[in-house]
């Protein structure tokens, strides 16, 4: 191939909170007295980030790589989820440029474990933790999310494949001035 292709992805994802659950992001548990209900651990940033980088790629989603009618997804780790479908994105050629994500819920606070959470993911993308950004943010008390009875989570990403330029590593790419 002799052209640099880039695709954008987009991923979302929502859980509902239960007591005796664990609160997982990006792989990290956070305390909080509820937890994401799901057939899987239920960590809903991972599971948006999944779904941001298989529709990058072209490879479809979460759902269809792995179905919840499957018994061997039940209580999966999130994380070995991610590394099978960033594994596929990888076998097609791309390479993730960066990862944007926000979640929402009332509690627990993310800023406290967001250097921890974006690590998590970094080492499981292959990229440097800068190249990934998690933000936290409340729903204002409206809706499901507002009450605390679900957390949601987005995540845009980049990909890219094809030539790079030379002696140049991902993300740092020479700016052009806007
Ligand atoms: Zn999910």
């Amino acid at each position: 191939m002799d052209q640099r292709i880039i695709r954008v992805g987009l991923g979302s994802d929502t859980h509902r909170l239960v007591p005796g659950r664990p609160f997982l992001l990006g792989g990290v548990e956070l305390p909080s007295d509820r937890g994401e209900w799901g057939h899987s651990d239920g960590d809903v940033l991972t599971h948006a980030v999944i779904d941001a980088i298989l529709g990058a790629a072209g490879l479809g989603d979460i759902g269809a790589l792995f179905p919840p009618s499957e018994a061997a997804w039940k209580d999966a780790d999130s994380i070995e989820l991610l590394r099978i479908a960033f594994g596929l994105v990888k076998e097609a050629g791309w390479q993730l440029i960066n990862l944007d994500c926000v979640v929402t819920c009332e509690s627990p606070k993310i800023l406290p474990y967001r250097d921890r959470i974006q690590s998590s993911l970094a080492q499981v993308l292959e990229i440097p933790g800068m190249a990934i950004f998690v933000k936290g943010k409340t729903n204002e008390g409206l809706g499901a999310v507002g009450t605390g009875q679900a957390v949601e989570a987005l995540a845009v990403c980049l990909l890219e494949k094809g030539p790079r330029e030379p002696d140049r590593p991902i993300g740092m790419r020479k700016q052009t001035p806007f």
